[in-house]
Formats: structure tokens, sequence, C-alpha cells
């Protein structure tokens, strides 16, 4: 108790708020999500995300190199085909735009690289799955993921991250990629994905905006935090090596409710929205928008994330 107590002696001085602050952020905890538009010859401002482009695959290698030579240990791809389909089939063509991005990386950096896998930026429709109607096949879809992830493996992915929220998808993706001799080859599972309205600035990049419907049917209800819970437990049986939570910020409850369950690796995406708003409340000069990003991606760690997928990567890794 007072006087006794008094909890502003560990606050006096820079070097011993440092000792005792208990959250670190470095670089090496950032993933740089880079988009990749097979249509472009050179990269492409997105309007919504200041000071993000839309690569082509002439300039994505270049821009993974800029994160590489920061600090960040690995990028996440989103892919842009120059074709969509009812199916989706570019998501799985061995020399579609997510598999000559990935080599192209491969070849000038020493990322890691993380490739998204999901359908509803290579069908026509926009939606994540195969349709029976106006509704997701979702068993028929699960096996596509399959492909998908192999077509991902064989070009030289570190990792998959599937995002499409249909049940069962990692036991899928799992089993394709053990039964294609890539049993090594961890699945980062976008486990607890909210359908949540800070996604829209992304829909503009990855021009995934499904043509009728929403996303309601498969990600998860911002009201429920149980389901959070149980949708990573069952990645995590299937075979899930990482869980993830997104959005990041307004979801730091479940993030820390993951903490405290479960042992596995967490990771949370800080999304597009996410990203907008900072960036547009530090264009007004409403705050510094430095000391928030940093204030961000702290509490997003400090809530339990192992490693925060952010746009902000590469600016972040930069300054520190
Ligand atoms: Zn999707």
């Amino acid at each position: 108790m007072f006087p006794t107590t008094r909890m502003r002696r560990l606050r006096a001085s820079p070097r011993v708020r440092d000792l005792v602050a208990g959250t670190r952020l470095s670089p090496k905890d950032l993933v740089y999500p880079i988009f990749v538009d097979e249509n472009l010859k050179e990269s492409k401002p997105v309007a919504a995300m200041p000071g993000i482009h839309r690569q082509s695959l002439r300039t994505v290698a270049k821009e993974a190199a800029a994160a590489a030579d920061v600090g960040v240990p690995a990028v996440i791809l989103f892919g842009i085909p120059k074709a969509k389909d009812e199916a989706g089939s570019a998501a799985y063509a061995k020399d579609g735009v997510v598999p000559a991005a990935i080599r192209r990386i491969k070849e000038a950096t020493d990322l890691a690289v993380i490739a998204d896998l999901c359908l509803c930026e290579y069908t026509s429709h926009g939606h994540c799955g195969l349709l029976r109607g106006s509704r997701i096949d979702n068993d028929r879809t699960v096996d596509v993921y399959g492909k998908i992830a192999v077509s991902q493996a064989l070009a030289g992915a570190d990792m998959v991250a599937p995002s499409g929220m249909m049940d069962g998808q990692v036991a899928a993706i799992r089993k394709a990629l053990d039964d294609a001799d890539f049993e090594e080859l961890p699945v980062l599972a976008y486990s607890s994905k909210y359908a949540s309205a800070f996604y829209g600035p992304f829909r503009e990049a990855a021009e995934s905006v499904p043509k009728f419907g929403d996303r309601r049917s498969h990600q998860m209800d911002p009201r429920t935090a149980t389901q959070a819970l149980k949708e990573a437990r069952l990645d995590l049986q299937e075979g899930a090596d990482i869980v993830m939570v997104k959005p990041a910020l307004p979801y730091l409850d479940v993030l820390a409710l993951l903490r405290r369950e479960l042992d596995a690796p967490i990771a949370a995406f800080q999304v597009s929205g996410e990203y907008a708003a900072l960036k547009a409340a530090g264009a007004q000069g409403w705050f510094d928008e430095e000391a928030a990003v940093r204030e961000t991606l702290t509490a997003i760690k400090r809530a339990g994330a192992d490693f925060i997928l952010t746009y902000f990567a590469k600016e972040y890794a930069a300054r520190v």
C-alpha cells in the first residue's frame, strides 16, 4: 500500500522502463502482405491504402527485397489472376500468378514466403468456394484448396495459409500436401476469421468483392468469442501448425483467450481497414501516426500474438 508501494518508481527512467516493459516488438515479429497482379506491367497504388501498391510479376521481387532489406523475415502473397472463372481454376495453375511470384521472390531473397490460399480472388463470382446454386459447396471446395496448396508448395512456398473458413479445410490441405510429399510444409490456418467491415480496402486491392451476397455464411460473427476458440482447436486437430486471429485490434480479447487456452503459435492479421484508418487519421494530423502504429502493434503482441501480419511491416521495420 502507499506510501510503501509507489508504481512510479519503475517509470522514472527510460532505461528502467525498457527493462520492465514485458512486450518487445521487433521487425522479426512482422510479416509483410503483398498483392501481386498478373494484369499489371508496373506497380499500381491502392487508393484506400496509402503507401501500398499492387505489384506486377516484374516488380514483386523488388518489393519483397525491400522488406527483407529492413529486416522483415517473411511475406504473404495474395494473387490477382489474368482470367477468372466459375471454378477459380487459375488458383491452382502451376504457372499461376502466386506460384510465379513465389519463384521470383525465392530467387531474389531468402525471405520465408507464405502463400494465402483461397478462391475469392480467382472466381468470377468472387466467392471463396465453388457454388451450388447460390451457396458455397463446402466439401468440393476443400478438395480444390488441396490442389491450390500443392501448386504453391511446388513453386517453393515455405508455408500455406488457408483463409476461406470452410469446414475441414486444414485436414484436406494437410492430406493433399502429405500425398504430394510435402509432409514438412507447415499450415498457417486463418482459424478465427471474422466477417469484418475492416476488410473493405483489401477487396478493392484484391478485386475480390462478391458479386452477390456476403461472406457471413463462413466467416465468424463478431459477437462470438467461444467459436473462435473452437475453430482454432479444430484446426489444430486437423493438423494446423499455427492459428490466426483476423482482424487484430478489434479482437484483442480473442487473441488473449486463444493465448491462455492453446499451446500453439498464434498469428494476428492487422488488416487493410486497420491500416487505412491509422493512415487516414495520421494524414489529417489527428494523431502521431508513427506512435499510434507502434502502440497498436505492441498491443497485438501483448495480447498474445507471436507474430503479426501487417501492411506497416516494411515501414515500421525501416524506422527501428
Ligand atoms: Zn476468400
